[in-house]
Formats: C-alpha cells, sequence, structure tokens
C-alpha cells in the first residue's frame, strides 16, 4: 500500500522527468529518502549528453556509495519514476539500497 509521503516522492519523480523532458532529455526522476524520510539526493535522466549510463536510478547507487554507511543504504529507499533497467537494478544491489 502507497501512503501520502510515498506519492509526495512519486509526484516529485514525475517532476524531475518533467524537468529531464524540458531539458531535451529523456522523461525520468528518482529520488533517494533516508529511513527517517528525509529526501538525501534526487536526479533527472542526464543522456542526453551522450553518456548512456546517466541514468537518474544510477545517480542515487553513486552518491550513496560514497556518503552513507552500508546501514544506511539498507535503510534507505529509491522512489522511482519508471521500472529500474538491469544497469541501475545491478548498481543498487552492489551498494546495498
Ligand atoms: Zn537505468
Amino acid at each position: 500500500m502507497v501512503d501520502e509521503s510515498e506519492l509526495a516522492y512519486l509526484r516529485r519523480c514525475v517532476e524531475l522527468a518533467t524537468e529531464a523532458l524540458e531539458a531535451g532529455d529523456e522523461p525520468f526522476g528518482s529520488v533517494l529518502v533516508g529511513a527517517d524520510g528525509t529526501v538525501l539526493a534526487e536526479d533527472h535522466n542526464r543522456v542526453a549528453g551522450g553518456d548512456r549510463t546517466r541514468h537518474p536510478e544510477f545517480e542515487p547507487a553513486r552518491w550513496s556509495a560514497a556518503r552513507l554507511t552500508p546501514e544506511e543504504r539498507a535503510a534507505a529507499t529509491v522512489h522511482t519514476s519508471g521500472e529500474h533497467c538491469p544497469m541501475c537494478a545491478a548498481a543498487h544491489a552492489w551498494v546495498g539500497l
């Protein structure tokens, strides 16, 4: 079941996806939320520059690997506007999100 706070994160993902589209990119956005509900990081798709790995689901993996403990990563949640691709799903598994 999705609660109101989760809906707010999902709406932010759609806003980020819209920003990506308006910037000439593909419409995807993601929000990384800590265990206490704090938004830790967010991003939108950035593949238009030529780097096809710049998915917004991949950035939270890099961000959290550099800044969060394994326990914090395990307790965090990635909200995203679309289902993860295999690259991003693997990245989340590798960093323990
Ligand atoms: Zn991806």
